[in-house]
């Protein structure tokens, strides 16, 4: 499969040096609107560079989009249009309204659209998610240093929208009610937010960001009726502990830290790209799952209160 990657910064660039190592895939090239960066990555797998994504070299059969957020749409849909495979990284879109076009394009030609929520692919989450049977509360936390990066957008969109699609994946039912709260601190934008979502069947999800910190911390717990399962996503680490009811005496709680299988998640992803574009099945995160992502995140700035 020919590959190439369109924004080869901070996190593009890791795209490239994995998908130079994947077997299926060849990486025919990069393309950066910073011809030196390009270059810069370019010449490490010796490939082309370009500026302009539709310069690629020969055909290819599919795209990595790394680029801004708000390029996403425009970088992507001659792609789409031409029935090429693209993972489109999160944000999938500036808005609601484009992300709707991108979907609808894909479905319209066949190409296959996936959304890079990378923390889908995390191995904590994976070991976890067979024992998030019912959780009736869940608290996250994502919480990182003031970045150089992604200021022009709301910490929602930026760190918080993460945990909006691993809530959206655990938790099937509508949401009844959301309360926001957002600060901007150091930007124009809101650079730490908190928000309470309650959904049709009663689960309350907690989720704080902040890109304000002092720590970094990628944390969701879930509370269930007689577990709690805890996922760091940054250690890659699960601990479970289970209500245990002895047929007679008092009830105990027992459980610890779950192994888990530590991988690169991005890897993961794109593996599960690769398996995607290849027709094999439907991307983990489709380009609807993005969608529904986003505009929760939508919604949940909308209604937040603003503290000044
Ligand atoms: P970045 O600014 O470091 O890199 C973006 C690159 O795209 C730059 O090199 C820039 O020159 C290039 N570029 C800009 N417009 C372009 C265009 N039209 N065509 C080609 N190249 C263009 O940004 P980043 O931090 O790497 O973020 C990129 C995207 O990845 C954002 O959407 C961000 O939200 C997302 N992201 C996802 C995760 C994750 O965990 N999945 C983590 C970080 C960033």
């Amino acid at each position: 499969m020919r590959i190439a990657v369109i924004g080869v910064g901070h996190l593009g660039r890791h795209h490239a040096r994995i998908l130079a190592t994947l077997p299926e895939v060849t990486l025919i090239g990069v393309a950066d609107t910073n011809l030196q960066r390009a270059r810069e990555i370019a010449e490490a797998h010796g490939i082309e560079a370009v500026t302009d994504p539709l310069a690629l070299p020969g055909a290819v059969d599919a795209v990595v989009v790394a680029t801004p957020t708000a390029s996403h749409a425009a970088v992507a849909t001659p792609f789409l249009e031409a029935g090429i495979a693209v993972l489109i990284e999160k944000p999938l879109a500036r808005s609601l309204a484009e992300a709707d076009a991108l979907v609808a394009l894909a479905r319209r030609t066949g190409a296959t659209l996936a959304v890079g929520h990378t923390e889908r692919f995390n191995p904590a989450l994976t070991a976890a998610r067979p024992m998030l049977t019912a959780p009736r509360f869940i608290e996250g936390h994502r919480l990182g240093t003031f970045p150089d990066r992604s200021l022009d957008i709301d910490v929602v969109f930026d760190l918080m929208i993460h945990d909006i699609d691993v809530v959206l994946s655990v938790v099937d039912s509508g949401i009844a009610a959301i309360d926001a709260v957002g600060v901007p601190v150091l930007t124009p934008r809101f650079d730490i937010s908190n928000v309470r979502l309650r959904f049709d069947n009663g689960c309350i999800a907690n989720l704080t960001a902040s890109r304000i910190s002092r720590d970094r911390t990628r944390k969701i717990r879930f509370f269930q009726p007689e577990s709690y399962v805890s996922v760091d996503f940054a250690a890659q680490e699960l601990d479970v502990w289970r209500l245990v009811r002895p047929p007679a005496g008092a009830p105990s709680i027992e459980g610890g830290p779950v192994p888990v299988s530590r991988d690169e998640p991005l890897r993961l992803e794109l593996e599960d790209f690769v398996a995607a574009a290849a027709g094999r099945r439907d991307a983990t995160v489709t380009g609807e799952a993005g969608r529904q992502a986003l505009e929760l995140a939508q919604r949940i700035t909308e209604q937040m209160v603003s503290v000044r």
